[in-house]
């Protein structure tokens, strides 16, 4: 069964040696449809400039937090433009991300919050990238509620992902989710009820088992959903499709 890749990244350098063959060749295969993300305002016209040469590639639009330093004053007026495409199904990624030293609080929060505020104005979905960085995340989407939005890449705990489910939002797992220490993610996939799980990869990166620290592309994502099946106790072919209608629904995908 073909799978949608609701996340991934094939702007980045690391598929400018095969980038058309690859996605074609998935697409011609087990691919259904693959959303690409955008993290600044430069990557984002690219995730559209893709998303117009293939039927069923989407695009996110947005500024992810590592990339908000040096921002034009006028980036929402910017994104609202490249959101006006109608292959654009959703802003993001946006969030939060605590990881690195150096990082300006104030002025994560303060993007994070007019992004989701542009996803509302314009009716879109909102993908959320949040990293070492859960209680703002979770303080920032409750003053935004509600909300249309997905917790992308999600590693946390059962308790954090009741709080999201609480708020309305769907939750997605990349390969992090075969990692041998990912029993957080386990247990937090567990408790998610089947109408709220999306697939993706994040790729180039986040490759799961067996092929973890390999450059990762969308295929992969059949040992997710694997995995995923396994930890429901249904087969993969279900947990495939339940994972594809809710994209479908969630980003009003209109696949060809
Ligand atoms: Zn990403």
């Amino acid at each position: 069964m073909k799978i949608i890749d609701t996340h991934a990244h094939y702007d980045d350098a690391q598929f400018d040696e095969d980038r058309d063959l690859l996605i074609q060749t998935m697409l011609d295969n087990d691919i259904m449809a693959i959303i690409n993300v955008g993290c600044s305002i430069e990557r984002s016209e690219e995730s559209l400039r893709l998303a117009q040469r293939y039927d069923n590639i989407f695009a996110a639009v947005g500024v992810h937090p590592e990339e908000i330093y040096g921002l034009a004053d006028n980036y929402i007026d910017i994104l609202r433009g490249l959101a006006q495409n109608k292959k654009a199904v959703a802003i993001g990624e946006i969030g939060l991300d605590y990881h690195y030293e150096n990082f300006d609080r104030d002025r994560q929060i303060k993007v994070f919050k007019e992004q989701l505020a542009l996803a509302k104005e314009l009716g879109l979905p909102a993908i959320i990238h949040s990293r070492d960085a859960t209680e703002d995340t979770l303080t920032v989407l409750k003053d935004a509620a509600p909300l249309k939005a997905v917790m992308h890449c999600f590693s946390g705990s059962a308790e954090t992902a009741k709080e999201i489910l609480e708020l309305g939002l769907y939750i997605s797992f990349t390969g992090v989710l075969t990692f041998k220490n990912a029993k957080k993610a386990v247990a937090a996939c567990e408790v998610i009820p089947m109408d709220r799980l999306m697939l993706e990869t994040d790729c180039p990166y986040m490759a799961p088992t067996p092929h973890r620290g390999e450059r990762c592309i969308s295929s992969m994502t059949a040992y997710t959903a694997a995995k995923l099946a396994e930890i429901k106790g249904i087969s993969v072919e279900e947990a495939i499709s339940a994972c594809n209608e809710n994209a479908v629904r969630f980003f009003g995908l209109n696949i060809t």
